[in-house]
């Protein structure tokens, strides 16, 4: 398929009817996720009207589409049998009577100014588990992340639990050597210390960039005045 084109086919009709499209998207690699499109069902449970396969670069840009259609994302690990042999990136599939016009809303990229994303950026910030986040090894192959970590020097205390890290990371990059498992603890160790220093250092980015944008800003009118000058 030529992925600049992004053809909508339907088959079957009524509630039954399956349509498939594409984002758009040129990605050469096999998608790892599923971007659900979860809405209000008839029921208490949501309905579940399509979803995106993606890969781990492009969720972002497929759960913010799912989101401009005016849906609720809810991005899963693809199913195992599609894992060595996955479904190409950016593949749309929708469901029912609604369904082609749903993809149709899919293949539209939802724009977003670095306005828009500084504030979700922000609010991602603001709503996440106050800092600062530490990291854990007790040696069992996964690394711990938890808010307000102590070391006790046998273990920990922390105000709440955040992530682990899994060990033996799926890693299907046929460009990859093996790893050992020394190596993928290492990586573990490395992935948990970026999770866990992102709690300080987005709102410190965050700053910097505000300070910049003010200073920017206050020369950018001082120019402005100078030019106006007879
Ligand atoms: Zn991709």
């Amino acid at each position: 398929m030529n992925p600049s084109t992004t053809s909508i086919t339907t088959t079957g009709t009524g509630l039954g009817a399956v349509t498939d499209g594409h984002t758009g998207w040129d990605c050469p690699t096999g998608a790892s996720l599923i971007a659900r499109v979860t809405g209000p069902g008839p029921g208490r449970l949501p309905a579940h009207h399509g979803c995106i396969y993606v890969c781990l670069d492009h969720r972002a840009q497929a759960e913010a589409r799912i989101a401009a259609a005016g849906h609720t994302p809810d991005t899963d690990p693809a199913p195992h049998g599609h894992r060595w042999n996955p479904w190409p990136c950016g593949h749309i599939t929708t469901y029912g009577t609604d369904g082609p016009q749903l993809a149709e809303v899919l293949t539209i990229p939802a724009e977003q100014t670095p306005a828009d994303r500084i504030r979700n950026i922000t609010a991602r910030h603001l709503n996440a588990t106050a800092g600062p986040w530490g990291t854990y090894d007790d040696g069992s192959g996964r690394i711990d992340v938890a808010a307000g970590m102590e070391h006790t020097g046998h273990g920990y205390r922390c105000r709440r639990e955040i992530a682990q890290t899994i060990d033996g990371p799926t890693d299907n990059d046929p460009a990859h050597e093996t790893w050992t498992e020394d190596q993928d603890l290492a990586q573990s160790a490395r992935d948990a210390e970026f999770i866990a220093q992102a709690r300080v250092d987005v709102p410190w980015l965050l700053e910097q960039l505000a300070a910049v944008t003010r200073q920017r800003d206050v020369l950018a009118e001082q120019l402005h005045a100078w030019e106006g000058r007879p």
